[in-house]
């Protein structure tokens, strides 16, 4: 094993970037890394000269924070957001909806985030609501909460409390004690049990379905029963056909990394589950390494980010009094304060051609055309393919067959409906199944999930009910996003099990709302009529991740930097392996420092055409245990 030079220069870095409380650490970490580790990248002290004009496509949180990073790191440039829609916000939408005693907050996409203090994302998210000055109205929904404790998944016919972090030993006893009699822990403590006997995969294999993968270690029942909800909770998407190596790396990688002394994945996770040691990717460590570095941010925070850093510390998750779309409102209102940030809504973006002379990309909306320096886009990998393609045909070539087949395999994504609805009866749920909602696996049988639903969200519990939230010190009172007493639900619909369908054979919106009532009728005893009920169909968008998508990423990253020379770069879930929010919020600070520092051999996918590195650190002492570079 080979700890000196680089590697224990890196493990002196993470070993204090690493801490829970890095947004407080940071200064630490300034003064304990006395250069920056070497990953191959030469920080500019001044702004890239080249990047005086910027074009964003898409007015999404991506889009948004990207823009914002960039104004606040390259001060005088010049920043266009183009915006198919007449507004901002992408997939973030939170609606209040006047009811008889006030009103509820219904979200339309993403309603809660993740702390977790130690990811690059719940850093830069964190880092992005201070700079928001955001503190004041969020809502911090505690890690003793029965959001945080309780979690559902319905099988065959019932509710069943999975174990968690619980309430500690005895709780997780009981709770295991208990399920050792339910149907869904069927052949579960076998595949466990063999996992550490089971052959470990064939080095040739690159990528395998989530689902055949957990299958092969750990059997059927857990794969079908337990992993599927999730899959359909996160993605809204089917195991089967998802990437494990893009969406399992940590696992992928663990399977693959001692293949004579370690036998298995579970026992070499057993440290990692008890904090003993972390894990930690490349790309990871580098960002780390990156925000350690970054002062432009932290100059910028708002208010008192210790009492927000405290608050976040005990939480599970969070969102705040008018919802999620507080960022992205207070991002659009900031940008368009800035004289320098012109903002297009109803200005779908048609093309993007590369002049490889002049090193500028001209972006085409409405019939007109703008030259820009760079260009961040967060669309897809359709709208990328029809880029390259332009800008293939103005040099007179074609786009290659397998830049063509990467995009199309990747321009893969599911609908989902969302049916919100305002009950209101405080107390339309028993105390005993309060919890963050319950998901439903792929095994249930039809007749239980005529609906083809994914999950049922208690809506009221991360909503800031009294008991659920961490009171901060001076907090007298705590508004919740509701004003009047009640029950929300949300229930998603579709997702992969509506692949193939013709769109006449999609429910309506009407539809949804009576097969949601049915379906909460059979799975809760629910008979009350809601006094509110909406749907919302959410076409393609959530993206979905092939088998084989670090090779098809691989693959349009090497077309992007031979077309656009590092001028055009992506962020957002199409890319980034996961749909999470705070993801886009990192990807979207990468993608500012990758301008400002002119990395122009970078375009957002330069990850995936390089073989994963990972950091195994002992977390007590932390020092490097394994070589990164076998
Ligand atoms: C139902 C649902 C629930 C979710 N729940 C959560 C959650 O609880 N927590 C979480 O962290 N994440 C959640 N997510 C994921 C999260 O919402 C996304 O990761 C995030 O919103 C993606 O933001 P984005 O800006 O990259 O993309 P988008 O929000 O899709 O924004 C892209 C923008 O580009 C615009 N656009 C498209 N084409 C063009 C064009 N040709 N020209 C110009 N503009 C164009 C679109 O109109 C859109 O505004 C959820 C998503 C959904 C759909």
């Amino acid at each position: 094993m080979r700890l000196g030079g680089r590697n224990a220069l890196l493990s002196h870095a993470v070993k204090y970037s690493l801490q829970p409380r890095a947004v407080h650490l940071q200064s630490r970490t300034l003064q304990t890394l006395p250069q920056l580790p070497d990953l191959g990248l030469k920080l500019r002290d001044s702004p890239n000269p080249n990047a005086k004009n910027v074009a964003i496509l898409g007015g999404g949180i991506t889009g948004l924070a990207a823009a914002w990073n960039l104004q606040q790191r390259i001060p005088d440039v010049k920043i266009t957001i183009y915006e198919k829609s007449p507004r901002l916000g992408g997939w973030v939408q939170s609606e209040k909806i006047p009811v008889e005693n006030g009103h509820v907050l219904f979200e339309w996409g993403p309603r809660t985030l993740r702390p977790s203090m130690d990811s690059p994302g719940g850093i830069a998210t964190v880092e992005l609501i201070a700079q928001l000055g955001l503190a004041d109205s969020l809502i911090a929904i505690s890690k003793k909460s029965p959001a945080a404790l309780n979690r559902y998944v319905y099988y065959p016919d019932h509710l069943v409390l999975l174990p968690g972090p619980g309430r500690g030993v005895l709780d997780l006893l009981l709770r295991l004690l208990k399920l050792r009699t339910e149907p869904i822990f069927d052949g579960v403590v076998q595949g466990l049990a063999v996992e550490p006997y089971v052959a470990l995969r064939d080095p040739t294999v690159q990528d395998e379905s989530v689902g055949d993968f957990l299958r092969r270690r750990f059997g059927k029942s857990l794969t079908d029963n337990l992993a599927s909800a999730f899959f359909h909770g996160i993605y809204a998407g089917d195991l089967y056909k998802l990437s494990a190596h893009a969406l399992l790396p940590s696992m992928w990688f663990l399977e693959g990394r001692d293949r004579e002394n370690e036998p298995g994945i579970l026992l070499q996770m057993i440290p990692f589950m008890f904090q003993r040691r972390s894990n930690v990717r490349g790309d990871s460590l580098r960002f780390h390494s990156l925000y350690a570095q970054d002062s432009i941010g932290r100059a910028n925070r708002q208010g008192n980010m210790r009492a927000l850093v405290s608050k976040l510390e005990q939480a599970s998750v969070y969102t705040f009094k008018d919802g999620l779309r507080e960022i992205t409102t207070s991002l659009g209102e900031r940008l368009s304060n800035n004289a320098n940030v012109s903002i297009r809504t109803s200005s779908p973006v048609a093309d993007v051609i590369f002049d490889k002379t002049e090193s500028q990309v001209s972006v085409h909306s409405d019939g007109k055309s703008d030259s820009f320096d760079y260009v961040v886009s967060t669309l897809g990998p359709g709208m990328t393919k029809q880029f390259l393609t332009s800008s293939a045909s103005r040099r007179k070539t074609t786009l290659t067959p397998d830049v063509s087949q990467a995009c199309d395999h990747t321009n893969a994504s599911v609908n989902v409906m969302v049916v919100n609805l305002y009950y209101r009866e405080p107390d339309l749920l028993p105390q005993s199944t309060r919890g963050f909602g319950y998901l439903i696996p792929r095994s249930v049988p039809t007749e239980q999930n005529p609906e083809r639903a994914l999950g049922v969200i208690f809506g009221s519990e991360t909503s800031g009910l009294p008991d659920t939230v961490v009171w901060g010190e001076g907090d007298l009172q705590l508004e919740g996003q509701d004003t009047a007493p009640g029950t929300k639900l949300t229930v998603m619909l579709g997702g992969h099990w509506w692949e193939g369908w013709a769109p006449s054979d999609l429910p309506s919106e009407e539809e949804a709302i009576e097969m949601s009532k049915n379906l909460l009728r059979r799975h809760l005893g629910i008979v009350q009529a809601p006094e509110v009920a909406k749907a919302h169909m959410n076409p393609n968008c959530i993206p979905q991740y092939p088998v084989g998508y670090r090779d098809d990423m691989a693959t349009i990253h090497h077309a992007l930097q031979s077309e656009y020379e590092g001028r055009f770069k992506v962020a957002g879930p199409w890319w980034q392996s996961g749909v999470g929010m705070s993801n886009s919020i990192q990807k979207a600070l990468e993608v500012s420092w990758a301008i400002q520092h002119q990395w122009d051999d970078q375009t957002g996918l330069e990850d995936y055409a390089e073989d994963e590195t990972w950091y195994i650190f002992d977390k007590r002492t932390g020092l490097l245990v394994n070589d990164p570079e076998s």
